[in-house]
């Protein structure tokens, strides 16, 4: 128990949050109704799903010249203010039926979704990593990509404001957690940002057009920060593979002529996110393959 409390001290309202559930559980698990594991993993589900509620924020605000903090959510048809207990993650939707309080504007099922998806994405992290700074940090990563992923298929851009300060933290953290080392990770952002930036210049220079765009370049070197220069091979390969096959699938279904820009973040992101649950795994098996 102490271990769990310690997790949550860099974040006051979590931390007096956590306390409080874990009391009020306790009840539960002395009566014999629940186990300490069951009910961690469903309170690591419902942080995961308040994260993600900030995660919409983020995918709604970073591409528009908006604070994520000031002012309070609003609706977006009638900019009325949106009050605490309709910003309930996924029970709010349901609850309000995906419709505006005051307008009765339709809210996109998109809200809830990306709370229930970030809610699972925590367990499984913590699954698959145990209580750890690992886990944290992996988790931040998730949290990056899947804000990545929709600012990049709403607006084609992937920004800045993400990618840097993520390359930051995923050098750091290999400092901190050593999942990967130092070393690693600075080859990852290598890979990722210089040498691929150097491919697609090349390939603007020759071609006069836009391969990879820069957005992918850095998020590919904050992938690399993380995950080390593994992950960027693997993440490079994964992601171009099911984006090529996205790419010809949709290709085959519209009009001749029609010029298609499906962006690549998506794929990266899921590229990246492949390696961080079944990465070790899937070399494995090619390495297998291989010999
Ligand atoms: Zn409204």
């Amino acid at each position: 128990m102490t271990t769990k409390i310690l997790i949550f001290r860099p974040i006051p309202y979590t931390y007096h949050l956590s306390i409080c559930d874990i009391l009020f559980l306790q009840r539960f698990v002395e009566s014999g109704v629940l186990e300490w594991p069951l009910i961690f993993e469903l309170f690591i589900f419902l942080f995961g799903m308040a994260v993600g509620s900030f995660l919409n924020v983020c995918i709604y605000r970073l591409p528009r010249p908006l604070s994520l903090i000031r002012p309070r959510s609003m609706c977006p048809s009638c900019q009325a203010k949106v009050a605490f207990y309709d910003n309930i993650p996924v029970l709010s939707y349901l609850w309000l039926r995906g419709r505006c309080r005051h307008c009765g504007a339709a809210i996109s099922l998109r809200y809830p979704m990306v709370e229930v998806v970030s809610g699972l994405f925590a367990v499984a992290i913590l699954i698959h990593y145990g209580l750890s700074w690992e886990a944290l940090f992996l988790y931040a990563l998730v949290a990056a990509l899947l804000v990545v992923t929709f600012i990049d298929i709403d607006h084609q851009i992937i920004p800045d404001v993400i990618t840097y300060p993520g390359i930051a933290v995923g050098f750091l953290a290999s400092f901190l957690t050593g999942h990967i080392t130092y070393k690693e990770s600075l080859f990852g952002i290598i890979l990722g940002g210089g040498i691929l930036l150097l491919v697609a210049s090349g390939y603007n220079l020759l071609t006069k057009r836009e391969g990879m765009g820069g957005g992918d370049i850095k998020l590919l070197a904050m992938i690399g920060a993380f995950l080390g220069w593994k992950g960027v091979i693997f993440t490079i390969f994964v992601g171009s593979a099911i984006g090529a096959a996205v790419g010809t699938v949709s290709a085959l279904r519209t009009e001749k002529g029609q010029k298609l820009a499906i962006p690549f973040g998506p794929f990266l992101s899921l590229g990246a996110l492949l390696f961080i649950f079944f990465g070790p795994q899937i070399i494995g098996w090619y390495q297998q393959i291989i010999r």
